[in-house]
């Protein structure tokens, strides 16, 4: 395939690029810069400056690749807004780059003649979950900006794709984390709202401590629960939906995440099995619910696709990641 990875200097991006190249594909990454770093781009992928934004930048990299007799197969997209919290704060941002983003790009991509989208979505488009265990029919009612603009552009491809003959494969990420095995690439801004890259610091002398927000769940330690994935693994679901959708001509809509729960505890221990992670317990943080697992079944079934990374490789490889990047900026 020759797949054009748009936000392909990102933290999803990135990695999905690295296992797009190692099943020997062709990448193009499209990168606005923003967020993403030049230095996380594969190599070997041929990389173009553009904003998802401005249509001429993903129809001119599209048309170049036509001319040069490599059409694209398949458009990703990864070039999004993700911080819940800034969301709220500046919910039309994320209209803005999120749905007007994509929107230029269902464009471009139809006016080009590619047919085929991988979108990154998220399990904040099911809002408060109504079962501990999400599947993909269960009631979708986002509780902050950042799931609405995610669930308002599920919803523009499925129209478009009615539309216009497009096929798409739509996945919805639980908690993402870990890094590339080759420690090349990994997430190396600090996003100081999640869990594990919190750890990270804690073990790292970069913050006093970790707070653990909330012992008084329903669940059986009193700590939230969460569905913990892999980038790596994550990243291969993407290259297989992507030759899925292809190759079958159809659509795919799938919850990517373990299928296992991990409390919050459960990770601080996992953590200090490895190494050291000072830690408090902090009163509950507003609008977690108690437990979050995805039901990967479908993701399974229908791509082949079984995550191979259990919670300690997540946090070791993001762990010796950081540790990494730490030295290299000490030099
Ligand atoms: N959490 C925590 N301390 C932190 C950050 C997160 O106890 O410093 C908890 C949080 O309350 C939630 C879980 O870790 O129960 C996962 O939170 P995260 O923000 O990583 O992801 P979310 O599930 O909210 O998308």
């Amino acid at each position: 395939m020759n797949v054009l990875v748009v936000g392909g200097a990102g933290y999803i991006g990135s990695h999905t690029t690295y296992e797009l190249i190692r099943a020997g594909h062709e990448v193009v990454v499209l990168d606005n810069l923003s967020t993403g770093s030049h230095k996380s781009i594969h190599p070997q992928a041929h990389f173009e400056w553009g904003d998802i934004r401005r249509k001429g930048d993903i129809t001119r990299v599209l048309k170049a690749q036509a001319q040069a007799g490599k059409p694209i197969d398949v458009a990703m997209h990864f070039a999004a807004k993700l911080i819940v919290p800034e969301s709220v704060t500046q919910p039309l941002a994320y209209y803005e780059n999120n749905v007007e983003g994509l929107r230029c790009m269902l464009e471009a991509l139809i006016e080009c003649g590619v047919q085929n989208i991988v979108f990154s979505s998220t399990a904040a488009v099911y809002g408060e979950p109504k079962a501990p265990e999400c599947r993909e029919g269960d009631p979708t009612e986002p509780i902050n900006p950042y799931g609405e603009t995610k669930l308002a552009c599920e919803k523009m491809i499925k129209w478009a794709a009615a539309a216009h003959g497009l096929n798409y494969c739509i996945l919805r990420y639980f908690n993402v984390a870990g890094a590339d095995a080759s420690l090349q690439i990994g997430l190396d801004k600090d996003q100081l709202t999640h869990l594990v890259p919190l750890i990270m610091q804690a073990a790292l002398g970069l913050r006093d401590k970790l707070s653990i927000f909330g012992a008084d769940y329903p669940t059986p330690d009193g700590t939230c629960i969460r569905d913990y994935i892999h980038v790596t693994d994550l990243a291969q679901a993407h290259v297989l939906g992507a030759a899925y959708i292809l190759n079958n001509n159809t659509n795919v809509l799938a919850n990517l995440g373990s299928g296992t729960g991990f409390s919050v505890k459960q990770v601080v221990d996992a953590a200090l099995e490895l190494f050291d992670v000072p830690f408090e317990y902090a009163p509950r943080r507003p609008g977690d619910p108690a437990k979050l697992i995805a039901n990967i079944d479908h993701a399974k079934t229908v791509l082949g696709w079984e995550p191979q990374h259990g919670l300690q490789s997540i946090l070791k490889s993001d762990y010796d990641f950081r540790q990494k990047l730490n030295k290299s900026s000490e030099v």
